[in-house]
């Protein structure tokens, strides 16, 4: 038997909602535990992503993985996904029908996650969670709370890959992440995600 989320996962990969299915190798609908407290949402599948159907597998992949282990936590302690689960072609930016499109997807994803924290890597996965008057550059390392979960704008890792200058503030707003959880724990001392039966708690000590 297939939970939410997997079921969520098997629509998207026989999805045609819009053209970006014609041309995918495979959709990618993202990775990380069902539980998962952070996830992070990039832009789209690139090349390698398309074709392993697994997000953030090259270079940016690799850079998001060191900035996470600058924090204590591994790649597998996250939830990984995208604004469109399948590639544009050429790695173009998504068009504003196709994020539309697979909204609903990223939508089911962080309703049945039910994360503490979103980070939002790149100014599309920012405008798409938190409004077009929303950009990487003047809200990076801002965090806003909507609901039940806080969203953290960042910089894209791909853009702060080769530019020494957006490094250093991708670290710090990593480290801005680390705080930010350390402080949810403190007041909220060892409550479980309303999503989680309690006996499933997590410890401090896997967060930070
Ligand atoms: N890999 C992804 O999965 N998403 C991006 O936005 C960039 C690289
Ligand atoms: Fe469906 Fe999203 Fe892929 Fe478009 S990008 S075909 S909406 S899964």
């Amino acid at each position: 038997m297939l939970n939410e989320l997997e079921l969520v996962h098997s629509d998207i990969m026989g999805c045609t909602k819009c053209e970006l299915h014609k041309s995918r190798t495979r959709a990618v609908p993202g990775e990380g535990p069902r539980d998962a407290r952070i996830m992070f949402v990039g832009e789209g599948p690139g090349q390698n992503e398309d074709e392993q159907g697994r997000p953030f597998v090259g270079a940016a992949g690799k850079f998001l993985t060191e900035l996470l282990e600058s924090i204590g936590l591994k790649r597998t302690d996250v939830f990984i996904t995208n604004i469109v689960k399948c590639r544009p072609p050429n790695n173009r930016a998504p068009r504003k029908s196709e994020i539309e499109a697979c909204n609903p997807y990223l939508q089911s994803q962080i309703r049945l996650i039910n994360p503490r924290i979103v980070c939002a890597l790149g100014t599309p996965a920012i405008t798409t969670l938190m409004g077009d008057e929303y950009s990487a550059s003047r809200h990076h390392g801002k965090p806003s709370t909507k609901g039940e979960v806080t969203i953290l704008p960042m910089y894209h890792p791909a853009a702060a890959l080769y530019d020494a200058s957006l490094k250093e503030t991708i670290l710090h707003d990593f480290r801005l992440l680390k705080r930010l959880l350390e402080n949810m724990e403190t007041l909220n001392p060892g409550t479980p995600k309303s999503s989680e039966p309690s006996g499933r708690k997590q410890t401090l000590e896997k967060w930070v």
